[in-house]
This record gives structure tokens, C-alpha cells and sequence, in this order.
């Protein structure tokens, strides 16, 4: 079978041994299911080729393969809702696209044209619907990802790459607020490096100091600027965001910090609610004396995984703040209920994000 309406045609080979029925969706562990097929497209001679959805498998690598050895790899994160009719929906799939292409420039990678990204994206999950979660904070999780494919050790931007996206059943991520810890030795990001690209290595390099953190008892890191630890970051692979004298106030994205999509949303939905924003440099300094002087409100981390997770202490200098419990009607509670809303079809979407698969 073949979707053969496109210029680039993706052959489709389905399944035979569907394993859907097997998973138990009410007991959903993140990252721990796949669903039956994926999406591979190659590039080779300057060109996409080969565009298929298969059934979910291994793929064979020479052991020489470039993204294994100087880490040309780049992915995205984006969620699959289902709304009461039983249609799947997208969040703002166009620029989780956009952003992987962004990504792609800056790992000196081939970008992927929007035909490729969208309809390989699509066919996938229509042929995956079944899997899509219909329980409450249940959705289907899809991981696009390119990597360096030659078989190659000099070091070089690759010539050959691949194009995945597969894609999990997934509950709610963080149940509890966090206990978060400001880093003050380590970094994620500095100026003119890669914190603005989704690269695989920003998530290595990341994973000691959160253990670091955790073996002190902590949940998560926010992150300070590379150069003097003063400004706050970022949360763990999440954005940051305060609610600071019931203002919303955020760093402002830059070449060390992640444009999340999540974050980009909740900054539109409280303008569009008429709370005042502050896309800012944001010091740990002013976030602690404003927590001391009971001006914090709220302090929470923004990222597709999680939506919104707010945090219940912040340690800095080997002291542990301790947030506001998150109440019912606070900021926190009501853009996390909208977003999900929004994105499972249960209010009207004044802004256009949702898609239709
Ligand atoms: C993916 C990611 C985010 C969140 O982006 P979303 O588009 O909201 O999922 C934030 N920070 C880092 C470092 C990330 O990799």
C-alpha cells in the first residue's frame, strides 16, 4: 500500500502481529511501550529517499556510524491527544518541525522538508491511532529524530542521515512538585553553543549533575548562566517559569535557553488572560528574596513531558526554600487544566494550535 497522492510516496508495510491489545493503558510508564510502526526516511545524495512506515523494530548500524561517535543527533518531543469523538489530535506539530529544523542547521545537518515531517507524522498516526490514550493525562508520545548515518570515522558532518519517528503511550510524567536544587558548579549551555538545539549530547552532558542532585535528595537542577551562575536558566530539560507579584516572569530565550513550545503557549495564554508577562533575564537573587518576602507565588517547570511541574522547594547555597502549596485556583492549576483542554478538544481552540491528524 502506498499513500501515492504525495511527491514523495511512503511505502507503508503494516504490521502483522499488532501488540496494542497487550498493553495495559491504565497503568501507562513513560517511555516503556512502543507502538507497532515507525516512520524511517534516509538521506543520501543530497536528497530524502525511501520514505516507509514498518512495523517498530531494530535497525541495523555499522558500529562505525557517525552519530555514535561525535554525536550528529537531534530529536523532538510532541504529544498526540484524543478528543471525545475519538480523533487524534496535535499540538502545534508546525513548530515542533520548525524547531527541528533549527536544530538540524545548527548539528550542520540536512533539514527535513515540512511534506516529510508532517505526513510522516500523520500516516503514522493513523495507522497508530488505536494507540493513542483516551484515559485523563494519557497521550501518545512521538519522538521525531535525525541522526549521522555514514559509516565514517573521520570527523565530518556526515552525507548520509535518518529520519525516525516512533511513538509510546504515556501517563503523567512528574506526579509530585519537585524538590529542585540551583546548580552553581555545573552548566547546560553557554553563549554561541547548542542550548538552543535539541541535540542529543545537551542530555548527556546534563544526566551527572542530576545525579549529583539526586543523590542529595533533590528531583531536578535549575540551571544558571554559564559565565557567573546569577541568571536562572533553565529546570532539568524543562523551561522555568515564576509567578512573581502576579506576574508571569520567565527568562527570555536566547542561544542558551530552549524555545519550548509549552512555554511559548503558557507565555500567550496568560497575555490572553490579561496577566502581565516579563520575558526577562530572571536572577536566582531576585527569586529567592521574593520566596522570602512571600512575593512567589509559584515557581514551575514547562516542557512537553510534563506540561507544567510545579516545584515545592529550592535549594541555593545549601539552603532549602520551601514553595506555596499549588492551590486550585492558582496560575499553575488553571493554564495546566487549559493546555490539557485545548489539547484533548474540550474548549474551543481560539489561538490554532490543534491539528487534526
Ligand atoms: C524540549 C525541551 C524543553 C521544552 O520544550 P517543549 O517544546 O515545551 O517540549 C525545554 N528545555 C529543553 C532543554 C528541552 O530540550
Amino acid at each position: 500500500m502506498t499513500a501515492d497522492t504525495l511527491s514523495l510516496p511512503i511505502d507503508i508495510q503494516q504490521t502483522t502481529s499488532p501488540r496494542v491489545q497487550d498493553v495495559d493503558f491504565t497503568n501507562l510508564v513513560f517511555g516503556r511501550n512502543i507502538s507497532d510502526h515507525m516512520f524511517v526516511a534516509e538521506y543520501r545524495d543530497g536528497q530524502w529517499q525511501q520514505l516507509r512506515i514498518v512495523p517498530y523494530g531494530d535497525l541495523s548500524l555499522s558500529p562505525a556510524t557517525a552519530a555514535l561517535h561525535y554525536g550528529q543527533a537531534i530529536f523532538e518531543g510532541m504529544k498526540a491527544y484524543k478528543n471525545e469523538d475519538n480523533e487524534v489530535l496535535l499540538f502545534r506539530p508546525h513548530d515542533n518541525w520548525k524547531r527541528f529544523n533549527r536544530s538540524a542547521e545548527r548539528m550542520c545537518m540536512p533539514t527535513v522538508p515540512e511534506e516529510v515531517f508532517m505526513n510522516g507524522l500523520t500516516e503514522l498516526m493513523r495507522l497508530d491511532a488505536e494507540w493513542v490514550p483516551c484515559a485523563p493525562g494519557c497521550s501518545l508520545y512521538i519522538r521525531p529524530y535525525m541522526f549521522a548515518a555514514d559509516a565514517y570515522l573521520g570527523v565530518r558532518p556526515s552525507e548520509s542521515y535518518l529520519f525516525v519517528i516512533f511513538t509510546s503511550p504515556v501517563g503523567t510524567y512528574y506526579a509530585n512538585p519537585l524538590k529542585v536544587k540551583v546548580e552553581t558548579d555545573y552548566i547546560r549551555a553557554a553563549a554561541g553553543g547548542v542550548g538552543a538545539a535539541k541535540c542529543a549530547g545537551n542530555y548527556a552532558a546534563s544526566l551527572y549533575p542530576a545525579r549529583l542532585a539526586q543523590q542529595a535528595g533533590y528531583d531536578q537542577l535549575i540551571w544558571t548562566d554559564a559565565r557567573d551562575h546569577v541568571f536562572v536558566e533553565e529546570s532539568g530539560t524543562m523551561n522555568v517559569m515564576f509567578m512573581l507579584d502576579g506576574k508571569l516572569v520567565t527568562p527570555a530565550v536566547s542561544d542558551t535557553i530552549l524555545d519550548g513550545i509549552t512555554r511559548k503557549s503558557i507565555v500567550e495564554i496568560a497575555r490572553h488572560w490579561g496577566i502581565s508577562v516579563e520575558e526577562r533575564k530572571v536572577s536566582i537573587r531576585e527569586v529567592i528574596e521574593a520566596l522570602k518576602e512571600g512575593r512567589l507565588q509559584a515557581a514551575f517547570g514547562a516542557g512537553t513531558a510534563v506540561v507544567v511541574s510545579p516545584f515545592s522547594v529550592i535549594a541555593y547555597e545549601g539552603v532549602d526554600y520551601h514553595l506555596p502549596a499549588v492551590e486550585e485556583d492558582s496560575f499553575v492549576t488553571k493554564v495546566k487544566n487549559y493546555l490539557t483542554d485545548l489539547r484533548t478538544g474540550k474548549i474551543a481552540d481560539t489561538f490554532g494550535w490543534v491539528l487534526k491528524a
